[in-house]
């Protein structure tokens, strides 16, 4: 569904709380003739979502405890605003199946974010993905619903961005193939995260807001724990195959510490295609909603003169076992993904939590998946069930170590 910038086009946001769902209403709140809110969800901050509805005044505001949207119910109500407040995912469901809604921001963190991704991709929504773990649970499914629906699936993560925008237009068709555009491979580049140069036999003791300090991004804790690990790498590894029909092989990761190319594209004939910018979230946002058009983001110009090097340097496997387990995954296929995200959301959670120490995160996802059985799952109720099951092992490895 492409509308023309005449009209105003009508936006969920689904996890507005979030870095990239405040992102998100920042580009839009510079372009209120051409973007209004249909919806707005939160998972427990109700002043914050409360705050977010007295300045867009969306249809919809979605709380996950009903408790929580009858209390941001009763205060919008106070303040004359006539927003439906719903609860939970069938109110999530709702607010983006609803015909008001054209575009939905994808920004729920986790597993949580899968269901309501994949139910935009099932009303032929434009989906600006941000939640990178509905590809890596779902992927085959995940694809096979957009492209039979008619989505328009539109990546929000800086580098499938960035790749996108470097790419032939028409490129990510369900009939084309990166061979058939001349493509050679995919140079997805990783910041390497705060431990990149970090003497080995420190990080068994890195501590949660030395994991939290992202040299280049500010993000959510679980992003910015699996950018220290190099998981979020390896589950856009996963993304990028999806979203490009890549097979893994021609996905290359190259650590690039300043963050200023945000992935490159290599083809046959030698031409390598780049995507720069200052690192700020605020332009694959503004780029996925105003898409074939770019409308100003609030991000500043880029600064070349002002960056004097740009470094590459290969992926060490043995500092990040996370992102070659996460290679492994994607080799293997079928539910290995599935296993393998759950895993990681379990052990990142308990290292937050302080609970097990930031190399185990690895250990226990590693665990979870050599006891996975693989199969191949087509249904959202199996993935579902993978899930799950993924979680109970990781838990249990993890309570037999305290
Ligand atoms: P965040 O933790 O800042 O925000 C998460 C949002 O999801 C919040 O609005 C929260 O209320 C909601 N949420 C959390 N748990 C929920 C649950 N169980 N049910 C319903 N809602 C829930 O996370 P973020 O950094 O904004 O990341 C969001 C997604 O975008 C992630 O999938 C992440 O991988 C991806 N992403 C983020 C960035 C970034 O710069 N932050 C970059 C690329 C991709
Ligand atoms: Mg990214």
């Amino acid at each position: 569904m492409t509308h023309s910038l005449s009209h105003s086009i009508g936006v969920t946001v689904l996890g507005s709380t979030g870095s990239i769902g405040v992102n998100t209403l920042d580009v839009l709140a510079q372009h209120p003739e051409h973007y209004h809110v249909v919806g707005l969800s939160a998972h427990t901050r109700v002043e914050k979502l409360y705050q977010q509805c007295l300045q867009f005044c969306p249809l919809y505001a979605v709380m996950t405890q009903e408790s929580d949207a009858k209390d941001l119910a009763r205060r919008l109500k106070q303040a004359g605003l006539k927003t439906e407040v719903l609860v939970g995912e069938p109110g999530l469901l709702h607010m983006v199946s609803d015909h008001r809604t054209h575009y939905v921001m994808a920004a729920i963190v986790g597993a949580a974010g899968l269901t309501s991704t994949l139910a935009a991709a099932r009303a032929g929504k434009r989906i600006l993905l941000a939640n990178k773990e509905s590809l890596v649970m779902a992927g085959a499914l995940f694809m096979e619903t957009v492209w039979r629906n008619g989505a328009e699936l539109l990546p929000v993560d800086s580098e499938h961005n960035a790749i996108f925008q470097s790419l032939p237009r028409g490129a990510m068709r369900a009939e084309s193939s990166l061979q058939q555009s001349g493509v050679r491979k995919i140079l997805l580049t990783a910041s390497g995260g705060p431990f990149l140069h970090t003497p080995m036999e420190q990080l068994r003791s890195v501590t949660v807001e030395q994991a939290c300090a992202h040299p280049k991004w500010r993000m959510g804790r679980k992003i910015s724990v699996d950018s220290a690990t190099m998981m979020n790498k390896g589950l856009e590894v996963i993304e990028a195959c999806w979203l490009f029909s890549a097979k893994p092989a021609q996905v290359q990761v190259v650590i690039h510490p300043e963050s200023i190319i945000h992935s490159m594209v290599d083809y046959i004939d030698g031409s390598v295609l780049a995507q720069l910018g200052a690192p700020d979230m605020r332009t694959p946002i503004a780029y996925g909603l105003a898409w074939p058009n770019r409308i100003s983001s609030g991000v500043s110009a880029l600064d070349l003169f002002n960056q004097r090097q740009l470094n590459f340097l290969p992926p060490d496997f043995e500092r990040f076992p996370c992102l070659k387990l996460a290679y492994d995954a994607i080799n293997t296929g079928g539910s290995a993904p599935s296993a393998l995200n759950a895993a990681n959301e379990v052990a990142v959670a308990a290292f937050l939590e302080g609970r097990i120490r930031f190399d185990q995160i690895a250990t226990v996802t590693a665990q979870v998946l050599d006891r996975h059985h693989g199969v191949s799952p087509s249904t959202i109720e199996h993935i579902l069930a993978i899930d799950e099951e993924a979680r109970i092992a990781a838990n249990q490895i993890i309570s037999a170590w305290s």
